[in-house]
């Protein structure tokens, strides 16, 4: 037997790796990977024990950071797409998977950040306006700092989005109102009542996000892509990815930047709408019909900001439909990946901006998936899946059937 090998934790009978069943054939208890390694130790523990501002402090003002507010948020991988090239006729795409965050999607980047500043400040309750993302990682850090946090909610959220953030036990309030608005009044009661609100583009959040840009440079070693796609809604992750690409770029650490392409969904793009009308400021969207919430701001708070970035930068704005946005989230699944539909819109843009050529077959691509699908099970039944059902007796027959399919 080689020093690699199946062990079984019953009768310690060795089997080798190249096995698919997974229990002994003597006495059926489970086997176990033995691995003997030539290296003795492990050296580098700096992943295990940095976080983002740690590793990037020369990219943060902070003269003091509290490590155990972290939950280890960001260092995301950076996953080839070796199907999806061949399916979009793209040589090089790579996956950020920003769904491995702590609580599932890229806020966590900018909830640690923003809650270290509020900390630095003496706060003791932060809080944030949202009905989604935002709302569970403000209120997991929130928990894990110990420090009074309040969601405000929008009065229709659906219940299944509730309970995610009530575990965490902060205080919830469902306010009725125009949305818009009351992202501005927070923002008023705050500074008067000393709540740090760590909405959707305050400026540590936007700091939070510019470590996706940092990651990305440092996991393709310097070379920069051409393209970088990204979901847009209220335009404070898209100005924190420019961002970080800026600062790098000022340090020399890279030579060019990379073309931003920033993606809403069809049925709420206020961005979009002021790009294609050369508008500097952005309308808000009346009646927006959109999958899925976390890309339909209908009245973007960074949205003139963001603009002014990329057209300062050869930015590129596009949309995608509901429909693109589902197809994009199985295309996504084939690569193991399971995103939100609101993630899901880069790979769906990717389809369209090559079939109009805009993006050419050698580019090279980086999609960032904002957040995990797991989020959103009720959207699943749009996607109509059949399930097989067999009896016992059937079940072989039923498996080769199924195989030849
Ligand atoms: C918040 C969010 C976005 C949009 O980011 P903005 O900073 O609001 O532009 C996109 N996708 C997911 C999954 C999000 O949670
Ligand atoms: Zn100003």
């Amino acid at each position: 037997m080689s020093s690699n090998y199946l062990i079984c934790t019953g009768c310690q009978k060795e089997y080798p790796l190249d096995r698919i069943f997974p229990r002994c054939d003597n006495c059926f208890e489970p086997l176990e990977v033995r691995f003997v390694s030539t290296k003795k130790f492990i050296t580098d523990k700096a992943l295990f024990s940095r976080n983002i501002l740690e590793h990037y402090a020369h990219f943060y003002p902070f003269s003091e950071i509290e490590q155990k507010l972290s939950l280890k948020e960001g260092f995301t991988p950076l996953i080839k797409a070796d199907k999806l090239s061949q399916l979009l006729e793209i040589d090089n795409i790579y996956l950020k998977n920003e769904t491995v965050n702590p609580t599932w999607s890229f806020k966590d980047r900018g909830t640690y950040v923003g809650v270290q500043h509020a900390l630095s400040l003496g706060c003791d309750t932060i809080g944030t306006l949202s009905s989604g993302n935002m709302a569970v990682s403000v209120a997991a850090y929130g928990a894990r700092a110990g420090l009074k946090t309040i969601i405000l909610v929008s009065a229709d959220i659906p219940s299944e989005k509730i309970g995610p953030i009530l575990i965490y036990h902060p205080i919830l309030i469902k306010v009725s109102g125009d949305y818009g608005q009351i992202y501005y009044d927070s923002l008023k009661i705050g500074r008067e009542l000393g709540i740090y609100f760590l909405s959707s583009d305050v400026p540590f959040r936007v700091e939070g996000s510019k470590s996706i840009a940092f990651e990305i440079c440092e996991q393709l070693d310097y070379k920069v892509p051409d393209y970088i796609l990204i979901p847009t809604s209220s335009g404070g992750n898209g100005r924190g990815i420019i961002k970080g690409f800026l600062e790098f770029y000022e340090k020399g650490l890279i030579t060019k930047l990379p073309q931003f392409i920033c993606i809403q969904l069809a049925g709420c793009a206020p961005i979009y709408q002021a790009w294609i009308n050369k508008e500097d400021s952005v309308s808000t969207i009346k009646n927006p019909v959109a999958i899925d919430n976390a890309i339909a701001n209908p009245f973007p708070p960074s949205g003139k900001a963001l603009l002014r970035l990329l057209r300062k930068f050869r930015g590129i704005v596009t949309t995608v439909s509901d429909e693109e946005a589902l197809s994009g989230q199985l295309m996504l699944a084939r690569e193991g990946i399971f995103a939100q539909p609101a993630a899901s819109v880069s790979i769906a843009a990717l389809q369209k901006l090559k079939a109009e050529g805009v993006i050419n077959k050698e580019s090279r691509c980086v999609a960032i998936i904002t957040g995990a699908g797991i989020k959103y099970t009720g959207i699943l039944e749009k996607h109509n899946f059949n399930v097989a059902a067999s009896t016992l007796e059937e079940l072989k027959d039923i498996i080769i059937s199924k195989l030849a399919d």
